[in-house]
């Protein structure tokens, strides 16, 4: 830390604009001290890129700014402010009731960065709740949104954990945490669903104007703008969801208040990789209809972005017929961005070109193998690519994972006249598959593991030894061997989260 008391620990520079905002978009508040902040973790790569010191962090001192205890010079705290679809329904007002926006940081590239502390207290958007958040969610978002990070999928990242010393009060006590979280922005098509309920379109302008000029500068000022970044919106979106797609990854709670306009995977709840394919897996324990499940999340990206849609049409143009007709030109996009995308990844999954005939045929054939025979997601994928293209010999590592080996038999011959077809170097062919199909993902059965070991006894060694895992998913260690392994029966967990 420099040596003055309360300077900025590091180079870091903040420029505030969400919060010069005016009132509709956010509400003041503090951070509510806690009793006793303790680091559990520290991103100090991050720190570095943020223009803040990761050993002054790490002092007392730092981590006080860190839990919010101390103010950390620059920031201007705000509750965003912000409405939502959840699992379809319409809740006129959300918001940040457990996490403030603490300011937006200028990176060391020159990238606009908001820092955004969760669980640091309630807010006027607190609906009665605490305002904090228990420790098992904080390490499970620390893991899994810097697990998606080495993934190469958007995403919030986690700058730091940190423990507060109290209890909070969920099914029973227990301890409390606090979460850094770092994103291109915080807005979300919930915000632009709260401020079009004010019947204003000019403060829609005004949440809109800002998002462009924070996120998409070079349309700053154009005058079709706002259907030109609604065409943005719509491809990061189906990217990042193809992405999830292709590593079997849930969100779990995709309600409007929960889904970035910059396309950044954000709100880790009730996320989980599968384990065994099933399109039909649901993590959210309050999902019972399964509208949140594997299978859907296409859609329900597509249906979210319908309601940002929504929300810009008065700026669209001024017709509304118009308007409509312009914006469902660009959702329509949605599910063409969506396919080539998805389409393509799956192909690269098993080493095939998607441009020739019959391999993405070939790729969905495997993937109804997988379900019916509970086969394990991201090992039959990543084991498929240690397999030669002439023989069969070494076939036992994949064909293990289905219940009837068969099934996998009566596929591979297929897959292995097409490997040899398009002639890649064997090497090679080899090498691309590891790179898209991750050894390493954040199974449930982990991330439980990491969490009692932290809330029983303290102890954050098994979170860090798993990030340590999590940060190389493409090139596991001989010792990464245990995180690569789906659960014995016995390690399953049945339970599902609320996210709180
Ligand atoms: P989430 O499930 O985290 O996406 O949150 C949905 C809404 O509930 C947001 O407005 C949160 O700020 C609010 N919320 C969740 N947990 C709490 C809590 N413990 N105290 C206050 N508000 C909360
Ligand atoms: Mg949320």
């Amino acid at each position: 830390m420099n040596e003055q008391s309360g300077a900025i620990p590091g180079e870091a520079r903040f420029d505030n604009r969400y919060a010069r905002l005016p009132p509709p978009f956010h509400s003041p508040a503090q951070p509510t001290p806690v009793a006793q902040p303790a680091l559990i973790a520290l991103n100090r790569p991050l720190a570095y890129r943020l223009g803040l010191d990761p050993d002054a962090l790490a002092t007392p001192e730092g981590t006080d700014m860190l839990a919010g205890n101390r103010p950390m010079p620059g920031t201007e705290p705000v509750a965003m402010a912000y409405a939502g679809h959840q699992f379809g329904h319409w809740v006129p007002r959300l918001g940040d009731g457990r996490a403030l926006l603490l300011g937006e940081i200028i990176d060391s590239t020159g990238r606009r960065r908001d820092l955004h502390l969760k669980g640091s207290g309630p807010t006027p958007y607190s609906r009665g709740g605490d305002g904090r958040s228990s420790i098992g969610p904080v390490i499970r978002e620390y893991l899994a949104s810097e697990a998606m990070h080495a993934l190469g999928v958007p995403t919030t990242r986690a700058l730091a954990a940190i423990s507060s010393g109290e209890s909070v009060i969920r099914q029973s006590p227990e301890p409390g945490g606090l979460l850094l979280r770092v994103a291109g922005s915080h807005v979300r098509i919930g915000s632009f669903e709260y401020i079009a309920s004010h019947d204003n379109p000019e403060l829609v302008r005004r949440l809109a104007d800002h998002v462009i000029s924070v996120c998409d500068a070079d349309l700053a000022g154009q005058p079709d703008r706002y259907l030109h970044w609604l065409s943005r919106v719509i491809d990061r979106t189906a990217r990042m969801v193809a992405q999830w797609m292709h590593l079997g990854f849930i969100h779990g709670v995709m309600n409007t208040d929960n889904m970035s306009i910059l396309g950044e995977t954000i709100d880790y709840g009730p996320f989980g990789w599968m384990d065994h394919y099933d399109p039909n897996t649901v993590y959210s324990s309050i999902d019972r209809r399964g509208r949140y499940a594997y299978r859907n999340q296409p859609t329900i990206a597509q249906w979210n972005l319908a309601r940002l849609a929504e929300c810009l049409l008065p700026l669209i143009d001024p017709d509304t017929t118009k308007a409509v007709e312009l914006a469902s030109e660009q959702l329509e996009q949605f599910t063409a961005c969506f396919e080539s995308r998805y389409h393509t990844g799956l192909c690269k999954k098993i080493g095939l070109d998607s441009q020739h005939e019959g391999n993405l045929e070939l790729a969905f054939d495997l993937l109804t193998r997988m379900s019916e025979q509970r086969a394990d997601m991201t090992l039959t994928f990543r084991r498929l690519a240690d397999l030669g293209s002439r023989d069969a010999s070494s076939d036992g590592p994949v064909r293990s994972l289905f219940d009837d080996p068969a099934s996998f038999d009566a596929w591979v011959g297929d897959w292995r006249q097409r490997l040899r077809g398009e002639g890649r170097d064997e090497a090679t062919r080899q090498a691309d598959m590891h790179r898209v199909n991750p050894a390493i993902v954040l199974r449930n059965h982990l991330a439980q593991e990491a969490v009692d070991a932290a809330v029983d006894h303290l102890d954050f060694k098994p979170m860090q030894q798993l990030m340590d895992a999590l940060s190389r998913p493409h090139d596991p260690r001989p010792e990464d061997q245990r995180y690569m392994q789906p659960p014995q029966p016995h390690e399953r967990v049945l339970d599902t989260f609320c996210g709180t």
